[in-house]
C-alpha cells in the first residue's frame, strides 16, 4: 500500500504535461485524487464544471483517479480528505523556486503533509496551460498539447 496522493492544480486545461504526472504518480501511489482549485476571483477559459468534465472524461477507465474542485487551500482540503501527500510536477527552475516557496508556507501551516515533485522529460517541459490559452486566444490548434482523444472545443 502506497497511499493516496493529492494532485492540485488550476487545470485550466489540463495537459499532456499534467498527464505525465499524474501516469507517473499512479505508478508511485495507490490512488491519485486530481483537486481542482478554483479562484473565484479569477475567470479561466474553462469553468471549474468543463475542467472537472474534461478530466473525468480522461480518466474514465481508471478506479484509482477521482477528481474534486476546492476553494480552500491545498493544505486544508488535504486534511479534510485525510490526506497527507501532494504531488506536483516540476519543469524548470521557475517551477522548483514556486513549488519551494508554497512548500515552506505548507510546512509551518500543516507539518504532517508532505510534497512529492516529480520532473517532466524534455518533450514535456514546454507544455503548460497557459500555453494552450495562448494558442486558442489566436486560433491555433492546440490539439498536439492535449491528451490524446480530448477535443478542447468540447469543454470550451
Ligand atoms: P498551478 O496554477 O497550481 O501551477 P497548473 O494547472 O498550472 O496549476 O499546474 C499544476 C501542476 O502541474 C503544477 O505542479 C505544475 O508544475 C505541473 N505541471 C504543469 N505543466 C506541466 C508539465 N508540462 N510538466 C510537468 N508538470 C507540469
Amino acid at each position: 500500500m502506497n497511499g493516496v496522493a493529492l494532485f492540485p492544480g488550476s487545470f485550466d486545461p489540463f495537459t499532456l504535461g499534467h498527464k505525465y504526472v499524474v501516469d507517473q504518480g499512479l505508478e508511485l501511489f495507490d490512488r491519485i485524487v486530481i483537486a481542482i482549485g478554483i479562484n473565484k476571483e479569477k475567470q479561466g477559459l474553462l469553468t471549474p464544471e468543463n475542467r472537472m468534465r474534461l478530466i473525468r472524461d480522461l480518466y474514465r477507465d481508471e478506479p484509482r483517479i477521482e477528481v474534486r474542485t476546492y476553494t480552500e487551500l491545498t493544505g486544508t482540503f488535504c486534511r479534510e480528505l485525510g490526506i497527507k501527500t501532494i504531488l506536483r510536477g516540476l519543469r524548470n527552475t521557475v517551477d522548483f523556486e514556486y513549488e519551494r516557496s508554497i512548500m515552506q508556507v505548507n510546512c509551518s501551516l500543516f507539518p504532517e503533509i508532505k510534497t512529492v515533485l516529480l520532473f517532466t522529460p524534455a518533450d514535456y517541459v514546454a507544455i503548460s496551460s497557459s500555453v494552450i490559452r495562448e494558442l486558442l486566444a489566436f486560433g491555433g490548434d492546440p490539439t498536439p498539447l492535449m491528451p490524446e482523444n480530448i477535443d478542447i472545443k468540447n469543454y470550451l
